[in-house]
């Protein structure tokens, strides 16, 4: 019975669609999962009625820009359909921790993402259940409910209280004992014989509806009234006697296997983006809008000294606009003063109106085929490489001070990375790519092409992951023939870049992350207008 009961639950879930589409207002398109939000939080966690039942929830919490993330989605989903009729005790949720313009602490707690946590109506708190250490690349979502189910058995009590309908094993010695365990007012209950807790609640909860008029005991395999392990019949007769009768397993399980045939797909959506072939300064820009009003400000304030340690490397290398510059600036003098900065302070610090208003999010190179593509990481790289340009480029007018090492930028990104970057798989695998910057970083010319071996470590691991990916922009080792021929010594069969002219690839990447744009785009408009009035004077003289 066990296996079989499994086997349905596995061929469930793998039988889910992997189809992913994003909304125009960036939310995930949930279909069975609730999405929760800031808004309806405490309406739905808290419904206020007289009912004291309030299911518990199993909430998957997640960030919209996180490719880690965005491949439980398609799970998550399958086990909201799969527990969809669990809704009395158990109700499936998901809550985007990057949703809005902060991200505030109370429900979106400091850890990394995905995450997911079990919601308790007594105490109207949240507790971890499965975290993304804990993930691997076998885990599978029926993994995650399954530890779900296993955390909620041991602190049902607290988090629930007595109605919780999967009981403690009983073990009557005898038929009487029995009649006495059973209360008298149950008049038709069922006996489930298993050692197995996880098969029993499975059991218990996809009976939710019909469990409150035939509850469901447990007994163990080794048991004194029946040698069977199967599910029995309980029934009181009018006499008050109780009779016993087993009853088909197999049969009683066939609701349970879900036809792959009724499980609705989602449609995808084709709308295309058109992205500009190189970084601009509002990639830049972008990027730094968005660390700042989320990323830095979750980290206060007990991150308070890696936030200024950040602006300050921040400001003195920014590639980004001039604007965005000078409010780096001010917001580094503000920080400074701080040895503790609460999120107040410096949220107040940022919306206060006698400082530059911080510009409008907008990705051009970074532009996805869709808005759940490239965005905010895409810019980060972005902003990253711009840097050690920078850096390069100041060091070369000797516009550092003495004591500045070539591997400070690479170093400081990696805090950064380590400690704001929510995304645990990339956190992981950059902090550790790079532990030993320190030691390898000799030159500035040496931490640029750091940063781009590196991103070109990161583009292999995931080149074939769907999830990441925007079809329009491969992962493909960088740069390509196309941007740059003289950086390439070697190519494979497919055209991919095995082996790089690495002086051709430096002033390579010199070129394509200085971006003086706007310089470039004031120059074109004064040739332009020069030509126009030499034009008109030449007409106006003939
Ligand atoms: C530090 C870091 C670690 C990450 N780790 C992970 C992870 O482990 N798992 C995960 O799913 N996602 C990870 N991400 C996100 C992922 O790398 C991409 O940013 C995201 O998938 C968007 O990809 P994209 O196609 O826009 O191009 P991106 O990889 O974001 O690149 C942005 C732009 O940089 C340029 N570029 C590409 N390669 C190079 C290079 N080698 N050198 C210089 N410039 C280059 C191109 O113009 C490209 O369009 C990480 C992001 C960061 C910032």
């Amino acid at each position: 019975m066990t296996i079989y009961y499994f086997y349905c639950l596995i061929i469930y879930f793998c039988s889910f669609s992997l189809i992913y589409t994003i909304n125009d207002d960036n939310t995930w398109p949930w279909k069975k999962t609730n999405y929760l939000s800031r808004s309806n939080w405490s309406s739905l966690l808290n419904p206020n009625n007289n009912n004291n039942q309030h299911p518990v929830w199993f909430i998957f919490y997640y960030l919209n820009y996180c490719g880690y993330c965005k491949k439980a989605e398609p799970g998550w989903e399958a086990v909201a359909q799969y527990a969809i009729n669990w809704s009395k005790y158990i109700q499936i949720g998901a809550y985007d921790c990057a949703s809005g313009s902060l991200s505030i602490k109370d429900i979106c707690q400091d850890e990394k993402y995905p995450q997911w946590r079990i919601y308790c109506p007594l105490t109207n708190t949240t507790h971890l259940a499965f975290s993304s250490k804990q993930r691997t690349i076998k885990t599978k979502p029926e993994d995650i409910l399954i530890w779900l189910l296993n955390k909620l058995n041991n602190i049902a009590d607290q988090c629930y209280g007595q109605q919780w309908p999967i009981k403690n094993l009983i073990e009557p010695k005898t038929k009487d004992d029995l009649d006495k365990i059973i209360p008298k007012s149950v008049n038709k209950f069922q006996l489930f014989i298993s050692d197995d807790i996880l098969l029993y609640t499975l059991f218990v909860l996809n009976n939710s509806k019909t469990i409150q008029t035939e509850p469901i005991y447990r007994l163990a395999k080794q048991n004194q009234i029946t040698k069977d392990i199967s599910i029995i019949k309980g029934i009181r007769e009018n006499t008050g006697q109780i009779t016993l009768q087993q009853i088909d397993s197999a049969q009683i399980m066939k609701p349970f296997v879900l036809d792959k045939n009724i499980i609705s797909h989602f449609e995808t959506i084709n709308r295309k983006n058109i992205a500009t072939l190189k970084p601009t300064l509002s990639d830049i820009d972008s990027a730094t809008v968005w660390m700042i009003n989320r990323d830095l400000r979750r980290g206060l304030p007990d991150l308070t000294e890696n936030v200024k340690s950040w602006i300050k490397t921040l400001y003195t290398y920014y590639p980004g606009s001039k604007t965005m510059k000078s409010f780096l600036f001010n917001l580094n003098e503000f920080v400074k003063n701080y040895t503790t900065l609460s999120p107040n302070e410096y949220q107040t610090y940022i919306n206060s109106t006698s400082i530059i208003k911080l510009p409008q999010l907008k990705f051009d190179h970074c532009n996805g085929s869709d808005s759940s593509k490239r965005g905010y990481p895409c810019t980060l790289w972005v902003l990253f490489h711009s840097m050690t340009v920078k850096q390069a480029i100041l060091a070369e007018q000797n516009a550092l001070p003495s004591d500045i090492k070539p591997s400070d930028v690479i170093v400081s990104i990696r805090e950064f990375i380590g400690n704001f970057f929510l995304c645990e798989e990339c956190v992981t695998h950059f902090v550790n790519m790079t532990i030993n910057a320190e030691n390898e970083i000799k030159s500035h010319h040496e931490s640029i092409l750091y940063l781009w071996r590196s991103h070109n470590v990161v583009n292999k691991r995931l080149r074939y992951e769907e999830y990441t990916n925007d079809p329009n922009w491969p992962k493909v080792p960088f740069p390509t023939k196309e941007q740059c021929n003289l950086c390439i010594q070697q190519i494979d069969e497919n055209g991919d870049a095995t082996e790089y002219n690495e002086n051709e690839t430096y002033k390579f990447l010199k070129e394509f992350y200085s971006l003086n744009n706007s310089m470039r785009i004031q120059t074109y408009n004064l040739i332009l207008l020069f030509s126009i009035v030499i034009i008109n004077i030449l007409i106006s003289n003939k």
